[in-house]
């Protein structure tokens, strides 16, 4: 009888450690994040987990929900080798995800952590959904590639879940030919603050508007090749856009103006085959004529812009038509082209940090001493500024890296031949699974606070 009880004891208190056990293991598949490092912006509005049930494969998703408006997100740091394409795929799935603003570029994404460098987003909701992000490494070693419910700019609230999360390395194509795009959009047809108060607007490019913005565009091919002397070829493509923009954006620098996502559902058209290599898009914003004026902040071009890692920049046509900035006339400008090269001077000029290398500002030109002349306005400057032969007083000359023309947007054609990466592997069996607990337990329940 006593050894009965014993017998009954024993078997208990195995149970009781069996099933603790088992409450210990699920509590740490349902919060491990392998070697992801949870974050989030306005703490304790997100929960992170694994998720058993709703997956696409084999594994337990990965689960962000944003139980109120905010940015979450997990990431991992790898190492990547500069100057190199790289293409993240991954699975969303989501439920119920909004943004807090209208037509802003968040929700469920991949991104690098601490840049503007991101894919599109998946929200509302949907079933599983592949995801692509293409980016350079630049002159970076190391990236931290996220996954998230939010944005640099909005907060998302909702549910997403990540699977099947996959890496490659491509060829960066280093050529120095240079595909542009410019799109020429007809109408302007939106709604904007003018004081305070919200006012209808409806501006259309003329037919002379539209001979000027491609007499422009086809100069600026000669003009970027001749005045680079070579380093940079130049092919086209001017499209006329009979979609208005119905969406602009605002900053206090710039007033109003449009950012890439205003006309996403056009630049997605584009930009799918992976063709271009910078994006202009031709609009107008006033008429003299109408007495309308949608109000910028005294700017006809705006760069250094990027929309899923492409170039992108605004030319605003002037008010007047009688204004001679994008037309060509002997005795008045010679340099219509003008606007073109200075926006597309922009990105490089971004670039060229971007890669690691010290250049003059390119709004820089009077400290250097040079101005902007009669007809052919400032182009000695852009010249000598593509040509590194900028004098400078203590630096000898200066100006973009010779280079830097053949570092170009990452594009679909560079992983034609393809190096599949294993940063995001998972564990394939329990062996793999017991050798990353000790590393995964220290991070089970850390979620680090973002402020930027
Ligand atoms: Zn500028």
């Amino acid at each position: 009888m006593q050894k009965t009880i014993k017998i009954m004891k024993n078997i208990l208190s195995i149970s009781i450690i069996l099933a603790l056990l088992f409450i210990l293991y699920k509590v740490y598949k349902n919060n491990n994040f392998s070697e992801y490092i949870r974050a989030e912006y306005n703490s304790g509005f997100s929960n992170f987990s694994r998720d058993d049930e709703i997956r696409y494969s084999k594994m337990s998703s990965y689960k962000i929900e944003n139980t109120n408006f905010n940015d979450a997100m997990f990431f991992k740091t790898i190492a990547v080798v500069p100057n190199t394409s790289y293409k993240v795929t991954c699975m969303v799935k989501t439920k119920d995800v909004i943004n807090k603003n209208e037509n802003t570029d968040a929700g469920a994404h991949i991104c690098i952590n601490e840049t503007v460098e991101k894919s599109d987003n998946v929200v509302g909701t949907s079933d599983w959904t592949k995801i692509e992000f293409v980016f350079n490494s630049k002159n970076r070693e190391s990236v931290d590639i996220g996954f998230r419910l939010g944005g640099n700019y909005d907060d998302s609230k909702g549910t997403a879940w990540f699977s099947d999360i996959t890496i490659e390395s491509g060829t960066a194509d280093t050529s120095n030919k240079w595909n542009f795009l410019c799109l020429l959009f007809k109408e302007t047809k939106v709604s904007v603050e003018v004081e305070g108060i919200k006012e209808e607007f409806e501006l259309k490019l003329s037919d002379s508007d539209i001979y000027d913005m491609k007499l422009c565009i086809n100069r600026f091919k000669d003009s970027m090749e001749n005045m680079s002397q070579g380093k940079m070829k130049v092919n086209y493509d001017v499209v006329e856009i009979n979609t208005p923009i119905t969406s602009m954006s605002y900053d206090e620098e710039n007033g109003y103006y449009v950012a890439p996502y205003d006309v996403k559902q056009t630049l997605d058209k584009y930009i799918r085959d992976g063709k271009y290599d910078h994006i202009f898009i031709a609009f107008r914003t006033g008429d003299i004529n109408l007495k309308e004026e949608i109000p910028v902040n005294d700017w006809i071009g705006l760069g250094s812009m990027e929309y899923r890692n492409i170039g992108f920049s605004n030319i605003r046509l002037p008010n007047s038509a009688s204004n001679y900035i994008y037309k060509y006339d002997e005795r008045i400008n010679v340099f219509p082209e003008e606007v073109y090269v200075h926006e597309f001077l922009h990105t490089l000029e971004r670039n060229s940090l971007e890669y690691g290398y010290e250049r003059p500002e390119l709004h820089d030109y009077e400290k250097y001493g040079y101005k902007s002349q009669n007809k052919i306005g400032l182009s000695k400057w852009y010249e000598d500024y593509m040509n590194k032969k900028v004098k400078s007083t203590n630096k000898g000359l200066v100006g973009l890296p010779e280079d830097i023309f053949n570092k170009k947007p990452t594009k679909t054609s560079d992983f034609r031949y393809s190096r599949k990466l294993n940063y995001f592997e998972e564990p394939q069996n329990i062996i793999e699974e017991l050798n990353g607990v000790y590393k995964n337990i220290i991070n089970l329940f850390k979620v680090i606070e973002v402020k930027n």
